[in-house]
């Protein structure tokens, strides 16, 4: 339904960010895109007609209204196949006034173009076989890329990098799943055409290829989505000054982007090209953030939503005994562990480091700082990017980022596993012919070999307008 939908059409949408800018770009694609555009472009040389003109070129002139001139405008020209929905591409270049950018629209709906869904453009590329599914998925990643490791792993997924990874896959699979279809065509013969050590070691080599894929989930999704991490402790323990301190240094511009998950902006650093977000940071600097005003339970829910907790408490206020109790009662009320809660003793300026060192001996994961004076704020920083460290991302690694992905894998994963047992227990053709389909299936959904209405659907539905 999709398919036919959307390829009589021509649609336009404005590409450029909502608002007023220097400049705005208009994008017009589809079958009649370039006809449309000749009817209310005129050329500063006279009648020029785009459809004459060649592909990949730019123009200069005017949008005309009838007799009443709009703006003067660049446009330029992608003929298909060669554009990035593979279908006739016009892109205007306005003045970015908002007037400006509805009057050309709607002077294109009015000839007979129609306003774009969300992601309608990269749909059509999808659906052109311009980019797969993973591919256009990236693009939107692409677009809300803050920070450096987001955007290297979708600018590596948008450029197939993923995709083919996928397909290889896939692709030595399709091989002994043929084989065994035809085993099943000679059922009564009892013939074997795909050898079962082979096709054991290939289901092998395959479940560990896909569980590397969807281990690297887990650093992935910290790349694309940041890591939660919460400020807890005692009022006055100086929680909201070593907020100012690290997010003075190097704040995170966070703008709110159309179409991506976040609803709340939450307060930034990126430390190595790593995001970690502050959350409910209104929390610390409204109110004083008291475990007596507001409820212990606030302040546990806090820990929950987090992936790092920082407990920042006052060198000079806490004994390691008082410390150990908390420990024990965030280890117990909330589902932290040692490796994700760091203690931070605050204030040091004031204290004696080595009697510090010493009473607070028995605690693994504890750093002292002071968040006032500046001292061991980079010491801070780095314990914070340990937490991913440890999976550090290498050059050409495919990580995966996205939630749809991992759980396909992880089906496929399921599926071949349950091949691997058959072929242990000498289960017949026509069974593992049935996993070995499912597996083929969730790998397919990956790159949109198989895809449904539904599917697409809400894919592109998270998509910007323009996109
Ligand atoms: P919060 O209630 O946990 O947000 O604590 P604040 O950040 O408001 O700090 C409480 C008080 O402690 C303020 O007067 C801060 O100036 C002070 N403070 C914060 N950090 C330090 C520090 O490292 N050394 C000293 N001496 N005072 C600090």
């Amino acid at each position: 339904m999709i398919n036919n939908q959307i390829n009589q059409d021509t649609i336009c949408a404005l590409a450029s960010p909502q608002g007023v800018g220097a400049i705005a770009v208009i994008r017009l694609s589809g079958k009649d895109a370039i006809v449309i555009a000749d009817k209310i472009f005129q050329s500063t040389h006279g009648k020029k007609e785009l459809k004459k003109l060649k592909s990949h070129t730019i123009h200069f002139g005017f949008i005309k209204d009838g007799n009443t001139t709009i703006d003067e405008v660049l446009v330029s020209i992608f003929k298909s196949p060669n554009s990035y929905t593979g279908e006739n591409i016009v892109e205007i270049s306005c003045h970015g006034s908002v007037y400006i950018q509805q009057q050309i629209l709607q002077l294109l709906i009015r000839n007979s173009a129609r306003p774009a869904k969300a992601g309608e453009f990269t749909l059509r590329a999808f659906l052109n076989h311009k980019l797969d599914l993973s591919q256009a998925e990236a693009v939107a990643d692409l677009i809300s890329s803050g920070s450096a490791a987001a955007h290297k792993v979708a600018m590596q997924q948008m450029r197939g990098g993923f995709s083919k990874e996928i397909k290889n896959l896939r692709n030595q699979l399709i091989h002994f799943a043929s084989l065994i279809e035809l085993e099943l065509d000679f059922a009564e013969e009892d013939v074997e055409f795909a050898n079962r050590e082979k096709l054991n070691n290939l289901i092998s080599s395959l479940i560990s290829h896909l569980s590397s894929l969807t281990n690297s989930f887990a650093i992935g999704n910290v790349i694309k989505n940041g890591i939660p991490v919460a400020i807890v402790g005692k009022p006055n323990a100086g929680k909201s000054t070593l907020l100012n301190i690290l997010l003075n240094e190097e704040r995170a511009i966070v703008s709110e982007i159309a179409g991506t998950t976040r609803d709340t902006i939450e307060e930034e650093l990126i430390i190595d090209g790593i995001n970690f977000r502050f959350i409910d940071t209104a929390g610390i600097r409204e109110t004083q953030d008291s475990i007596e005003n507001i409820g212990v339970s606030r302040t546990f829910e806090k820990i929950n939503q987090s992936t790092v907790v920082i407990y920042l408490f006052d060198v000079n206020e806490i004994t390691s005994g008082e410390l150990k109790e908390i420990e024990k009662s965030i280890l117990q009320k909330t589902d932290k562990n040692f490796s994700t809660l760091l203690f931070v003793g605050n204030k040091i300026d004031k204290a004696d480091i080595h009697s510090l060192e010493k009473e607070f001996l028995s605690f693994e994961n504890i750093i002292f700082i002071s968040a006032k004076e500046n001292i061991n704020l980079e010491k801070l920083k780095k314990s914070l990017l340990n937490f991913v460290n440890e999976n550090k991302i290498g050059e050409s690694d495919v990580i995966v980022t996205n939630v749809r992905h991992y759980e396909a894998l992880q089906k496929s994963n399921e599926a071949l596993t349950n091949v691997l047992k058959a072929l242990s227990e000498n289960i017949a053709g026509d069974f593992l012919a049935v996993d070995i389909r499912k597996a083929l299936h969730h790998l397919g959904e990956i790159t949109g070999e198989i895809s449904t209405d539904d599917l697409l659907e809400n894919i592109f539905k998270n998509f910007c307008i323009g996109k």
